[in-house]
């Protein structure tokens, strides 16, 4: 059990599958952030985009594997218990219930991502719950929809100090490790039948391929 005022970092996405994109950036935000755990949070039906082609249950299964062996990293699985649609606001919210109102919370995404959050369900009430960590993803296109850029404008933070004090409202833009894999390359070469050694965990290689998950 971790001590919530130390705070805590939550990293949702659909990892289908999970890689080293997000495994090694997960670890590089504890680091920066100086948060004893990250909490790896896999959608049941992600809101914005199609359904993945591996089930929840599958999807879990590859991050539980790839976790296993990381006592700083969890899986956490109240999306897919929820079922329907992920919001990350509600999410978020039931996390800050358990954490309380005044221990530091971060909300860690790409920059991708962040590029489509004015189209994200209660998007605006996000920074009220946590802050929000903007990962530079390479070969991604930084420009920011001119809506989210004037609703961050008073909340830009350079680093982690300012929002140690805080528990949610502040924008924060990083460089860390620039891992140059997505998981849609991932699933092309799975479906080609290349092996994507170095990309991801040998064992949730070996588990994608034992149930045939990527071929078609
Ligand atoms: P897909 O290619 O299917 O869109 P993905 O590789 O982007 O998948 P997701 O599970 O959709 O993986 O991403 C979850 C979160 O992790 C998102 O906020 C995304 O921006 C971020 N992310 C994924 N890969 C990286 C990476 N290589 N570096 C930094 N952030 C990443």
């Amino acid at each position: 059990m971790t001590n919530p005022e130390a705070g805590l970092a939550v990293f949702g996405g659909t990892f289908d599958p999970v890689h080293f994109g997000h495994l090694r950036s997960a670890s590089a935000v504890r680091d920066f952030l100086g948060v004893p755990c990250v909490k790896l949070v896999p959608s049941s039906i992600p809101p914005h985009r199609e359904n993945p082609s591996s089930t929840p249950a599958q999807r879990l299964s590859m991050l539980r594997i790839a976790t296993c062996e990381e006592e700083t990293m969890a899986v956490d699985d109240r999306e897919i218990s929820r079922q329907g649609i992920s919001y990350t606001a509600d999410t978020l919210a039931s996390f800050r219930c358990e954490l309380g109102v005044t221990a530091p919370f971060y909300f860690v995404l790409g920059i991708d991502s962040y590029a489509t959050l004015h189209r994200w369900h209660r998007w605006q009430d996000i920074a009220d719950i946590a802050h929000l960590i903007v990962l530079d993803r390479p070969g991604y296109p930084q420009e920011i929809p001119s809506e989210v850029q004037a609703w961050s404008e008073n909340r830009l933070v350079e680093g982690p100090e300012g929002m140690k004090q805080r528990a949610f409202g502040c924008v924060c833009r990083i460089t860390l490790e620039q891992v140059d894999i997505s998981a849609t390359n991932l699933r092309d070469k799975l479906k080609s039948g290349i092996r994507p050694t170095g990309e991801m965990p040998e064992k949730v290689i070996d588990f994608v391929i034992e149930h045939g998950l990527y071929c078609e």
